[in-house]
This record gives C-alpha cells, structure tokens and sequence, in this order.
C-alpha cells in the first residue's frame, strides 16, 4: 500500500479540481469502480452528465467511454440540460463521444423551449428492452395480428399506458424552424451567456464563480459594502446572504427571475440561464443594471 501515497496524494488533488469544475475525472472514476469491486459490489453504470445543473459542466465522455468499455459497464448519459448542444455545429464538440453511450437521456424542454413536458429517452439497445422490462402483454391491449407491423406499437415499452405524445411538439418544432433554426438558438444562448460574462467584467459589483462553458452564468453580486473586503473573515458568509435579498427585491419588483443555490464550500451565487430566443444584448444589460439598482445600499 505504501506505493499508493503519491498516487492517492495526486487524486486528491483531482477530486478537490473535479469538484470546482464540477466534472467527472475518469482517472478516479477507475479508481472508485475498483474500490467498489474490493467491497464486494458489482457496479454496472456509470451516468454521467452533459451539462449539470448548476455550473452547465460537461464530463468528458471519451475517456469515460473508454473506462466503461475496459470494466464492461453500461454508460449512461444525462443530457436532460446538455444534449441540445448537438444541433450546434460550432459548440456540439462539447459531446464528444456521447455516440459511445448505451442511453442518453435529452430534454428538448430546456433550452429548445419545446412546451413542458418533452423528454426523450434514447437507447443504443435492439432487443427491445424496455418492452421486456415493462411490457404487460394484457390481452385486452395491443394486439399482435394487425395489418402492420406490431413493432410499430409503442404503448407497452413504458410503465404507464395512456400518455401524451410529447414527440410530437419536438417533431412540429423542428419543422417550423429547421435544424438551423434551433441550431442559431443554441448559438445565441451561448453568444449571450458570453456576452454577459464579458459585462460582468467589466463592473464592479460581480464576480463570476466560473467561466461559463455552456449558458450557465454563475456569478456573486458583491454590493458596495462588501466590495474590497475578500481578505475579512465573514467575507462569504456576508455575501451569502446577498442573493436571496436581491431574489425577494426583484420578485417583489416584478422585473426579473434569477435562481440562486450554495454549491459544495461555495456560498450562494446566482445561476443565470439564457434560453429564451427572444432574448437580446439589451436584456442582458437591462439585467445587470437592474440588479446594481436593487442591491445598491447593500
Ligand atoms: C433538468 C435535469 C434533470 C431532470 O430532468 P427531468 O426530466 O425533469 O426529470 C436531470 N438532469 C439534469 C442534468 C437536468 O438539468
């Protein structure tokens, strides 16, 4: 064991990284398969995320591809956030390797605005799994001597039966705008969530807990009493409070909506996300301006 010191010394290292980056680290993930096969577990999947939540991170999915082929573990892909990146020409590398998943999980809710609900499944399988693990076969549904070809019939892959059918406002979007249509909304999601890091640089009172890599902006407001102060002890714990003041002013207001959260050690930020097509650079301005004026005697 004592040959472990520098490597274990090394990972932690990665962990403290994998953690502000809020990204997977396949190194380690090797690693924790191993430790989980030394406990007596049997690991079997490994989900990673394209585009978390908060920070809009993307995990690496070639070299996570790699380990799951090594260990012969089903890889699983959360792009509920992410996986609209792909009608992207110029951002869509962020996924590479998502062909390599066993399923993928995307939700063209999100930033496609498809209406709620509208999420897709997508399972690399062919042998018809989800209508083995969930298929009733009730006599009374579903028959199997039709005119046509019984594959066809969807109703008994999922658990419930009577559903709406969601694909079919992801199929009309995207004859009413065309891949290049949703593609230049993903392209001016991006566009904005940059131009409002840029702006955020250039003022005073924000600070950014990352650059974004996706349209996450994650940023403190830092009010004037609080600006030059990093160095005091109750520095974060004072800038903690500031969100959820500014979040009660601007629903009271009216003017805007911006979800704040604490993440790991870090202290409340906001967390902006630009998806709305309509959206313009003057919006973003008007936002950032909006929230100098509502935290100003802070
Ligand atoms: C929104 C989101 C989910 C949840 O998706 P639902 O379809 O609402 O269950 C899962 N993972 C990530 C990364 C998300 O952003």
């Amino acid at each position: 064991m004592r040959g472990d010191g520098p490597v274990l010394v090394a990972l932690t290292g990665l962990v403290q990284r994998a953690f502000l980056l809020g990204k997977m680290i396949p190194e380690d993930l090797e690693r924790q398969i191993s430790l989980a096969e030394a406990e007596g577990a049997v690991p079997f999947l490994v989900s990673a995320t394209s585009g978390t939540t908060v920070l809009g991170a993307f995990d690496p999915l070639e070299a996570i591809a790699d380990v799951c082929q090594r260990r012969g573990l089903w890889l699983h892909v959360d792009a509920a956030w992410g996986g609209s990146v792909l009608l992207s020409q110029t951002h869509r590398h962020l996924l590479d390797g998502i062909q390599r998943a066993d399923s993928v999980a995307w939700n063209p809710h999100k930033l496609l605005t498809a209406g709620l609900q509208c999420s897709a499944l997508l399972l690399r399988d062919t042998t018809n799994l989800l209508k083995r693990c969930h298929g009733s076969q009730a006599s009374y549904l579903f028959q199997q001597d039709k005119f046509y070809d019984v594959a066809l019939d969807t109703g008994d892959k999922a658990v419930q039966c009577g559903r709406r059918v969601d694909c079919l406002k992801l199929w009309l979007m995207w004859k009413a705008q065309g891949g290049q249509g949703l593609e230049r909304r993903v392209n001016q999601a991006f566009a904005l969530a940059r131009y409002l890091a840029e702006e955020m640089k250039k003022r005073e009172g924000f600070e950014l807990v990352m650059e974004p890599e996706f349209v996450n902006v994650c940023f403190w407001f830092v009010p004037p009493s609080l600006r030059g102060k990093q160095e005091s002890l109750d520095y974060s714990e004072r800038l903690a409070k500031v969100a959820p003041v500014l979040k009660e002013r601007m629903v009271k207001e009216g003017s805007m909506m911006i979800g704040y959260q604490p993440h790991g050690t870090r202290g409340n930020f906001f967390r902006l996300i630009v998806a709305n097509p309509a959206l313009t650079q003057a919006d973003m301005d008007f936002l950032l301006n909006e929230l100098e004026r509502l935290g100003q005697d802070l």
